[in-house]
């Protein structure tokens, strides 16, 4: 019960977070950058930027020969109001989208970093960097980090959960480093989808939560610490599973450890994971929509019940979904007509 009621919590918690802008006026252009005024452990900080400009130059300048320009970076301020250690490594920018009519130019660019579980609560500042008019120009952002409670759990696994936990066959250490050389894999073509996501399936009863602190103790009386990844939804096996944003199928497989398993590509180095399934509907390569029927729920792979486990990743960073679920690219915030 404890559970449910954190659950429902943090999932408020992440639709209701405020999104801020702010506009800049250059010289041949003005900059609005849409960001968030808080997030929490586990989320991330995206930004998205909107050129305007009436100067002809403007996109070509802007993204000359480059799908992907400028930067984002995220650091922790100081009491001094100097900036402190970087939380999350270099994200690039990526074009979303740009449009052109007889006296606008528009160009939108969409960066995304990683927050880790563990990061400190504070202030922060998103320091982005970009190049227009072959001309670098900065600007800072503040952010703040405010806490988060996350579960801790023992899991006593059977001998032949044991058994998969401790498997270090040259099978699944190649299972793990080709998912791994996906999930590292940034394509700035991979524009598919930059809206709220949706849950993979309605059910609402949730046995693990994203950010669990987890210890499994194993048959043998040894054990072995780790964080839960996703979201586990405890669903019976053969409910329906859907794509939670569109995107590309880029995995589709039996694993030894997570049953079989989907990844889907949303945008570059943004992709989500549905494991432990007992039927696949997609193959590599396909095309799904949001909400599109993509397989059955299991208990595949280590499962100690039927479930479905839910994951997001990005920047190889796992995420946490229910943050996914608001607008965080602030599609909506930045389509609202301005005054
Ligand atoms: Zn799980």
């Amino acid at each position: 019960m404890k559970k449910i009621i954190l659950s429902i919590i943090f999932t408020l918690f992440a639709l209701s977070a405020f999104s801020l802008s702010k506009s800049f006026d250059y010289k041949n252009y003005t900059l609005t950058a849409y960001y968030p005024e808080s997030v929490q452990p586990g989320d991330a900080v995206f930004v998205r930027l909107c050129f305007e400009s009436k100067n002809k130059n403007f996109i070509k300048s802007l993204s000359t020969a480059t799908k992907e320009s400028g930067s984002l970076e995220i650091f922790r301020v100081k009491e001094d109001g100097n900036l402190n250690e970087k939380a999350t490594s270099k994200s690039l920018f990526y074009k979303i989208e740009e449009n052109k009519t007889k006296k606008l130019l528009r160009s939108v660019l969409l960066s995304g970093a990683p927050l880790s579980t563990y990061a400190k609560t504070g202030d922060y500042s998103a320091e982005v960097a970009f190049s227009v008019f072959g001309e670098e120009n900065k600007i800072s952002l503040p952010v703040k980090i405010i806490e988060k409670e996350f579960v801790s759990e023992t899991i006593p696994l059977n001998a032949s959960n044991t058994a998969i936990k401790t498997n270090v066959s040259s099978e699944r250490m190649d299972q793990i480093n080709r998912l791994n050389k996906i999930l590292d894999t940034k394509n700035a073509d991979a524009i598919y989808f930059d809206a709220a996501f949706n849950p993979p399936n309605p059910a609402t009863r949730r046995t693990s939560f994203f950010g669990d602190r987890r210890i499994y103790a194993y048959n043998n009386g040894k054990s072995s610490t780790s964080l839960h990844y996703g979201i586990d939804y405890g669903v019976p096996t053969g409910s329906e599973v859907r794509a939670c944003a569109g995107g590309k199928v880029v995995m589709a497989e039996d694993r030894i450890s997570t049953g079989w398993s989907i990844c889907i590509e949303h945008l570059p180095g943004l992709y989500s994971l549905y494991y432990h399934m007992s039927e696949l509907k997609v193959k590599v390569g396909q095309m799904v929509k949001q909400g599109e029927f993509i397989g059955l729920s299991g208990a595949t792979g280590l499962a100690t019940g039927p479930h479905l486990h839910w994951e997001v990743r990005l920047n190889m960073e796992a995420v946490s979904p229910d943050f996914l679920l608001g607008d965080f690219t602030f599609k909506k915030e930045a389509g609202k007509k301005k005054n």
